[in-house]
């Protein structure tokens, strides 16, 4: 049976370091790093994670802003929004929370805010940094898996790394912070030909399609490293991964569960990008 890698364990010891480091900072400086998180509509589930996130900010000991508006929200309203936000001394990190309602460009949003308070990373000008390995933030979730397989002693140097799935915000950027770890990284996508065979070869391999259950014991290899970065709505209700996790954990050397693997991960990551922030502003 695999060791299970613990992340709610891990974000907790890290928590606990960014809120030490913070008021170490705060004494120094006088600078209480402020994170502002915008939501836009009714969607519960991103109503949801607005409410985790500034509960991490309180753990922390971050100052904090939500911005809840209508769904009748125009861009140019948003767009205000943003330039108050980026013009604030206050806030160092701005997050807006995807997707919006259709009506409106997230692509806009996201060019618009200050790649100096972009805590998502997701501005051309932080995905250009990561790409050439010199960066403030990394992309939260991606950040998270690299900090599990740290903190569990997993070298990925010279590891077949098996990324699937290529999103911007998971399957892209993870990929290339394996690669800056010295993994030799394989993307595979819906289109990749003989999926199983491919994900058999990996040392490591991550999971991020947004499938239940879809990765099985077949399509691992003895001994392997699987990290779980789906996160499905059973129609019960429950949370479940894109590893079918019953049938690959006792192949696996390690296996993050679902819930309680990369998900608490996602938010202390933020937090980190926000401190981060809130130091460079001093620099
Ligand atoms: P996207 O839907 O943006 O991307 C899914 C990717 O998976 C695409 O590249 C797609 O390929 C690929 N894919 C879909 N089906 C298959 C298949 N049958 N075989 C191979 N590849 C396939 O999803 P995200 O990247 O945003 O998220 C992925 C998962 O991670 C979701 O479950 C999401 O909820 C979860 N997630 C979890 C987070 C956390 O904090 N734990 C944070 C963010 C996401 P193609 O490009 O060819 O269409």
């Amino acid at each position: 049976m695999a060791n299970i890698i613990d992340g709610k364990q891990i974000s907790a010891a890290i928590r606990a370091e960014i809120k030490e480091e913070t008021l170490a900072f705060e004494k120094e400086n006088g600078i209480r790093p402020g994170l502002a998180v915008i939501i836009v509509g009714e969607d519960p589930a991103s109503q949801v994670y607005v409410r985790n996130k500034r509960r991490a900010c309180d753990e922390v000991g971050f100052y904090s802003e939500a911005y809840e508006l209508p769904a009748s929200t125009t861009q140019e309203e948003l767009n205000a929004l943003v330039d108050k936000l980026n013009a604030d001394p206050a806030i160092h990190g701005i997050l807006c929370q995807l997707p919006l309602p259709k009506h409106l460009d997230e692509n806009e949003v996201i060019l618009r805010i200050d790649p100096k308070k972009d805590v998502d990373a997701f501005h051309p000008a932080n995905v250009g940094r990561i790409m050439i390995g010199d960066y403030s933030f990394l992309p939260c979730t991606p950040a998270g898996v690299m900090a599990l397989l740290q903190r569990s002693g997993i070298d990925v140097t010279g590891k077949e790394c098996v990324v699937v799935g290529r999103s911007n915000i998971v399957g892209k950027p993870q990929a290339m912070l394996l690669l800056h770890a010295n993994g030799t990284v394989t993307i595979c996508h819906s289109r990749t030909k003989n999926l199983a065979e491919v994900c058999r070869r990996a040392d490591i391999l991550i999971a991020a399609i947004g499938k239940a259950d879809f990765f099985t014991a077949d399509m691992v290899k003895e001994g392997a490293v699987v990290i779980d970065v789906g996160m499905n709505r059973r129609a019960d209700g429950k949370l479940t991964g894109d590893v079918d996790f019953a049938s690959v954990a006792p192949k696996a050397s390690y296996i993050t569960p679902v819930p309680g693997g990369v998900g608490p991960m996602t938010i202390t990551m933020l937090m980190k990008n926000t401190l981060t922030a809130a130091k460079d502003s001093v620099r």
